[in-house]
């Protein structure tokens, strides 16, 4: 069974591989564009799984029959906003958000948040179309707390602000490695390499 990832985030490949061969697990990981390219999908669910679903199926529908279709969507979540920006993370800023003015507009809405009530968690829903239809979905998270203030250069989005629970150096300041032993992504590709391996034996 060959492996197609609905991203063309190299980053995302890479790790993926990685984990995979750390697993011991040997398959073929593509993307989308091995297919001449990821269909436009437009993410317009209400909850990770629903998006990270649609884009898987929207892949799968172009795979070979032993193709199975990989799709993830995540986002952060703000326990003083009933779980905003959640799956409206990306765009939280506006349609031509960027991470800054997405992390900006975090930091600002979040001004008047006391200390202590600043609970948040990155989540990651991976989801799985296999050869003959059947779906499943892993479920990754990871909680924390906001900072008022960014540290650290490493990863992306909200990763400077953002402490997991137990650390006291935020996900921007951990290495990549680093931060897939803990991250939301980290756990879910996880839940799926296990799956994945169960199949196999
Ligand atoms: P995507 O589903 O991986 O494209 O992520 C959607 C948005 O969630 C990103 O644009 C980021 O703003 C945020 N996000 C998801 N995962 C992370 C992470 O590991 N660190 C920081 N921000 C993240």
């Amino acid at each position: 069974m060959k492996l197609y990832l609905a991203t063309s985030n190299l980053h995302k490949i890479e790790e993926l591989k990685k984990m995979l061969s750390e697993a011991g697990l040997n398959r073929e990981v593509h993307t989308a564009e091995a297919l001449g390219g990821m269909p436009e999908v437009i993410e317009d669910k209400d909850t990770f799984s629903g998006n990270a679903l649609k884009k898987a199926r929207a892949l799968a529908a172009l795979l070979p029959s032993d193709g199975l279709a990989l799709a993830d969507d995540s986002g952060i979540c703000i326990e003083a906003f009933d779980g905003a920006p959640g799956v409206r993370s990306a765009r939280y800023a506006g349609e031509d958000a960027t991470d800054e003015s997405n992390l900006d507009k975090l930091i600002r809405e979040m001004e008047s948040i006391p200390d202590g009530q600043r609970r948040g968690a990155f989540v990651c829903h991976l989801a799985a179309v296999l050869p003959g239809g059947d779906e499943v979905v892993f479920e990754g998270e990871v909680r924390g707390s906001i900072l008022r203030e960014r540290k650290g250069v490493n990863g992306f989005g909200y990763d400077p602000v953002f402490l997991p629970e137990g650390r006291n150096r935020t996900t921007a300041e951990m290495s990549q490695d680093e931060k897939t032993t803990i991250s939301h992504r980290g756990i879910a590709t996880r839940k799926f390499i296990a799956w994945l391996k169960e199949g196999d034996s």
